[in-house]
């Protein structure tokens, strides 16, 4: 009897995460998984216990082939790829993503699902959280346990501790930006995980796939860094004036290896796509070095570019706000420095 009692004790204290097992969802582009997801498997890896990390890729044919091999050597941390072949996910449309997440969800189990907080996964989290009648905690930023969460509120201003007393699984998008992929020795190559299909036969018979329809893609240089990862960022805001003057932020950015950011004022007046802005409701960034020009540093930009390591200013204004969080303040016309910065910096 008492080695009845003993065990039962045991049974009551195990928590339901005591073996934790996630599923990343994960993006591919060209072959390769993007380093947004990496950064989503380096989050898994902050979760307490025993965390087996399964990767979840979609798409068909042999981009999505090339993207599984390069996932299952890519980091030491997944143990499976889970690959979705069909043409329903030659694009990454949110309805089937969101039913392949809630299928593949019922057959593992898993104790938590993570993506990075870029538009894909906030496209897709919500749809699979509520077809499997959970709430995501979006943005976090540090995990500290395996239900013990931090993300931004209040734009950047205030960090929320948020602890996930729902029902399993655990669905959380992080910002990838600080989640950074610890670079591996040479000599550690992990061993590549299993690559297993999806069996996606119940998922064809749902009627309710199909519902959005990918017309195109319109995506900025791609010989450019990603704006979210990038090492360097150059941003021009309305103080730019012009489309024809951006170009000047771009010549900047090609000869220092940057990626082009804009606020939403310039974004607005039409000088570049909003896929370049920066901020609340833009992307967010943390690179080594950001450089904004006429940019006056509203709360809702400096929310996207605050974590930057080293941030230089160069404005007109000796008194607009983007001074407060520079490192390095220049009060000047940026139609002079920028030519001057041309000039001196050497060509590559
Ligand atoms: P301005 O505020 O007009 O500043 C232009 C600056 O350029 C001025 O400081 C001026 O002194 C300087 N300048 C002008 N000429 C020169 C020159 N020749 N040389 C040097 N300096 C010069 N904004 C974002 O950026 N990202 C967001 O994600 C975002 N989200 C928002 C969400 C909400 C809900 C709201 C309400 C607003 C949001 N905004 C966002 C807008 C934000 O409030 C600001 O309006 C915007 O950031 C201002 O952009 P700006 O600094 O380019 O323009």
């Amino acid at each position: 009897i008492l080695f009845a009692f003993r065990n039962l004790s045991i049974t009551a204290r195990i928590t339901p995460y005591r073996s934790l097992s996630t599923l990343v969802l994960a993006e591919h582009e060209g072959g390769s998984i993007k380093t947004s997801s990496l950064s989503a498997v380096e989050a898994a890896k902050s979760l307490d216990g025993d965390n087996s990390v399964s990767l979840l890729l979609a798409g068909s044919g042999q981009s999505l082939k090339e993207a599984a091999a390069h996932a299952a050597s890519s980091h030491p941390s997944i143990s499976q790829v889970l690959i979705a072949d069909s043409d329903k996910f030659t694009y990454p449309l949110a309805e089937p993503w969101a039913r392949l997440v809630h299928l593949v969800q019922q057959r593992g189990g898993y104790s938590h699902i993570i993506a990075a907080s870029g538009s894909f996964g906030k496209n897709v989290l919500p749809r699979a959280a509520a077809l499997l009648d959970i709430s995501p905690i979006t943005d976090v930023t540090k995990i500290s346990g395996s239900n013990l969460f931090i993300r931004p509120i209040y734009a950047g201003n205030a960090l929320s501790t948020v602890r996930y007393t729902g029902s399993s699984p655990c669905m959380l998008s992080i910002r990838a930006t600080s989640f950074p992929i610890a670079s591996l020795p040479a000599d550690s190559k992990s061993d590549a995980a299993s690559i297993d299909q999806v069996d996606l036969s119940t998922l064809d018979e749902d009627d309710s796939v199909g519902k959005s329809r990918y017309i195109k893609l319109s995506s900025q240089n791609v010989e450019r860094p990603d704006l979210g990862n990038a090492h360097i960022v150059v941003t021009g805001g309305r103080g730019v004036k012009s489309a024809e003057n951006f170009k000047m932020i771009d010549k900047l950015a090609e000869k220092i290896g940057a990626a082009v950011g804009a606020t939403r004022a310039a974004v607005d007046a039409g000088f570049v796509p909003n896929d370049l802005q920066v901020g609340q409701t833009g992307k967010i960034v943390a690179p080594e070095l950001y450089m904004a020009f006429g940019v006056s540093g509203a709360i809702q930009h400096i929310a996207g570019m605050r974590d930057s390591k080293v941030i230089v200013a160069v404005n007109k204004d000796a008194d607009a706000p983007i001074f407060q969080v520079a490192d390095y303040g220049l009060v000047g016309d940026l139609f002079e420095v920028i030519p001057e910065l041309l000039e001196k910096i050497p060509e590559k």
